[in-house]
């Protein structure tokens, strides 16, 4: 074990892992492109692209010099009363990028506050206007929010996660995606009931990341506007995972042509660089905050909003999705992960193959014992960590063909199946 290793695990407090039993985090001693370099000198190709952020890889030049220019000219500033160039010009780039007159942007650190940021829009937005008693929330099954108290309501509640911490907070109601006319009948007789005390829907478009890379149509996100509509509830999109290309539409609410009223960003949004967060609201939703009543204001404000270094980062990521090469590779990399993944079908306990953008999926009947496969993936060379049923992959968009050739051979050789045709 390397020495900081061994001396800070003691302290180290990990995430989602009973430490006791797990085995030893890998220690990394640096990045680059697709890879992760460990400090005993072998290298992995990271299918996870750290939990969805690196799209254009680690270690971005261009980003890099971004950030370090912003370092040498201000690192931090606070965001109360103060104004700096990286985050204004960031808003104004995001307001053009998305869809309709979704303006309106908040910053903030992680994808979990910006949800819960979504959330208080949503709520006081119904108080501003004098509608009472508009406090809970519709989210549907498979969902995944963030972690935070509020945000663990939101999720499916069978998340495993999560489960301990029912109570704890007032329960809303978790339903199923309108995915035919029952569950459409379904919704929509729960708003015709329940629309008095339902501030808004909130769902991951296109595809339930964490809940397990479920995907649905996009006929789904129609449906949800047409209710959300007819019943006068605001529609919460959080495109914490989608969004910036993985679905292979720069957002997904713009490849399915729904726009909702507020729209939660993270991940990707800073290449993987920093952590920040943005929830954007449209004119309608801002316009109920802008008022001469100073209670009207959205009381939040997090300490690190609008970090000048991570909106630097964010508007440098922001090139290179206009350079536009992300579109040609999130497609190379779909047909990749199609062709590469097709013969897991053929494995033990496989129950579903599946691929949507620079996203792939094989599915399992029963939850997989995802410490021991990580340890073989790594053993091949590769940086993949299945969650729950799944085992996926989600890529930087500058993977190579060589690099995608060799996640997909760690899964089926893993699970035992032969080389893909072709
Ligand atoms: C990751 C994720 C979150 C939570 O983001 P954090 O930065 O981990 O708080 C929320 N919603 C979705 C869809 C996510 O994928």
């Amino acid at each position: 074990m390397t020495n900081w290793l061994a001396r800070g695990a003691p302290h180290v407090w990990r995430p989602y892992c009973q430490m006791k039993t797990a085995p030893a985090p890998l220690a990394v001693a640096r990045t680059a492109g697709a890879r992760i370099i460990l400090e005993d000198g072998r290298e992995l190709v990271d299918g996870i692209a750290s939990w969805w952020t690196a799209c254009h890889g680690y270690n971005h030049p261009h980003i890099a010099r971004a950030v370090s220019e912003q370092l040498a000219r201000a690192p931090h500033v606070m965001f109360g009363g103060l104004a700096h160039a990286p985050a204004y010009e960031l808003a104004s780039r995001l307001a053009a990028l998305l869809p309709g007159d979704l303006d309106h942007v908040f910053f903030a650190e992680s994808g979990s506050v910006s949800v819960e940021i979504a959330m208080k829009m949503a709520i006081q937005f119904w108080i501003n206007r004098g509608v009472q008693g508009r406090n809970r929330f519709v989210s549907f099954l498979g969902g995944y929010h963030g972690d935070t108290l509020a945000t663990m309501t939101i999720c499916d509640p069978d998340e495993g996660m999560h489960s301990l911490f029912s109570g704890v907070m007032p329960s809303q109601h978790v339903t199923a995606l309108p995915r035919d006319s029952a569950s459409e009948e379904a919704l929509d007789a729960l708003l015709g009931e329940k629309r008095h005390e339902i501030a808004a829907l909130i769902v991951e478009p296109r595809i339930q990341g964490a809940g397990g890379m479920l995907i649905h149509e996009d006929e789904v996100l129609r449906r949800l506007r047409v209710l959300a509509d007819r019943h006068d509830v605001l529609l919460i999109f959080d495109e914490i995972f989608t969004g910036f290309g993985r679905t292979g539409d720069l957002f997904a609410c713009q490849g399915a042509g729904v726009t909702p009223d507020i729209i939660t960003l993270s991940k990707a949004l800073t290449g993987g660089t920093l952590p920040l967060s943005a929830a954007v609201a449209r004119r309608r939703i801002f316009e109920a905050f802008w008022s001469d009543d100073a209670g009207a204001a959205l009381m939040h404000g997090p300490t690190y909003m609008a970090n000048p270094l991570a909106c630097a980062a964010a508007g440098a990521s922001l090139d290179l999705f206009e350079a536009g090469a992300w579109k040609t590779d999130v497609a190379r990399i779909e047909a990749a992960l199609r062709s590469g993944l097709e013969p897991c079908r053929q494995a033990a306990g496989v129950v579903d193959v599946r691929t949507l953008g620079a996203i792939g999926v094989v599915e399992f009947e029963a939850p997989v014992d995802a410490g021991a496969l990580c340890q073989r993936f790594a053993e091949l060379g590769c940086w993949i960590r299945p969650m729950g049923k799944v085992v996926y992959l989600t890529p930087p968009f500058v993977t190579t063909d060589a690099e995608l050739g060799q996640l997909t051979g760690a899964i089926r050789k893993v699970l035992g199946v032969a080389e893909a045709q072709g």
